[in-house]
Parts: C-alpha cells; structure tokens; sequence
C-alpha cells in the first residue's frame, strides 16, 4: 500500500494523518520465512521539517509465527511497532549534503518517488525490533539432543549423560551466547 507524499512535499504547512491497512504476509529474517498472523493498520503522520527531509511517526503491531528457540514448536510473537524515521525526497544528486539528509538518505529505502511504501516501511522496522529470544514458555526443556524427541511432551528415555563432553561445551557455549 502506498502513501502519496505529493501534498506535504509541495506545499508548505502540509502534514498528513491517516492510517493504512498493511498488505504484507510474511517476513523474511536470517534465513527464515515467518507467516503474519495479525496486523494492524498502520497510524502515521508525515511532517515536513525541511525542504526535502520529511518526518514519519508510524505505529502498528505484527504479530508473527516463530519457532521456539529450543523446541522449534512455533510460537506466536507480537512485534510492535512505534517508530520516528526521516526521509529524503527527491534525488540524491541534488544539493545539500548535510550530515542529517546524508543518515535519512540511508534510510528511506522505503521511498519511492513521491510515495511512500508502507508494508516496506513496517517490514524494516519488525525487523529492527525482530525478539533477540523466542521461547515457548520460560522453562521449555527444548529437544533431546539424542533423538530430537520434544520433552516438554513427553520423555523418550535416552541417555542424555553419555553424550560426548566437547559436543556438551559446544551446546554450552551455543545457548550462553543465546542468552545474552
Ligand atoms: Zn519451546
Ligand atoms: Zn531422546
């Protein structure tokens, strides 16, 4: 869905307040795909602070399907939204070069022309926000590392002591730099 941005670029005084429903239905991150399970609008409003350098308050909420970090069941996991961006209209060659339009032309990625893209916007902010965790629940006993049996539904009975002590180092070093 895009916003067009023609009013509050050309004129001046202009700002918009709308809210726009999001078309997206899936984020990619890593080396993952996660269905969307719910979203909501978008609310955003666009101000102009300089010629070509506009400011974008925008909220929302997605909520996605991602596998537990130990389990792999997936796990329904709200990212909000709630956000200021600048964006650079009009083209880079053109003029100035201060330091603030040089960090908001890095980011408006999400601009194009005088529209803006508002599933694009929301997808690079879900992933600025993206959990640095996901558990099924705090005391999810993951899976055996033996069989790949999920224990939090039943225990399969392996052997887990047996397990080779550099491989239990390595699932030790693995989920303390998890946990951080
Ligand atoms: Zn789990
Ligand atoms: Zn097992």
């Amino acid at each position: 869905m895009n916003l067009n941005l023609t009013e509050v670029i050309l004129e001046d005084g202009r700002s918009i307040d709308t809210e726009l429903p999001l078309e997206l239905e899936e984020l990619g991150y890593g080396f993952g795909t996660y269905p969307i399970e719910e979203k909501e609008p978008m609310k955003l409003e666009v101000v102009r602070t300089k010629k070509k350098v506009l400011k974008i308050h925008g909220k929302s909420s997605l909520t996605v399907r991602i596998p537990c970090d130990r389990c792999l069941e997936e796990v329904s996991v709200r990212i909000p939204l709630d956000f200021e961006e600048l964006a650079f209209v009009g083209s880079p060659e053109e003029e100035e070069t201060d330091s603030d339009l040089e960090s908001a032309f890095e980011k408006d990625y999400f601009i194009e022309g005088y529209n803006l893209d508002v599933d694009k916007l929301a997808y690079g902010e879900a992933l600025l926000n993206w959990p640095s965790r996901v558990l099924c629940s705090e005391d999810c006993k993951g899976l055996c590392p033996v069989c790949g049996q999920n224990l939090n539904r039943s225990e399969c009975g392996c052997d887990r002591t047996q397990l080779d002590p550099r491989m239990a180092k390595v699932l030790d070093i693995f989920s303390n730099f998890k946990e951080v």
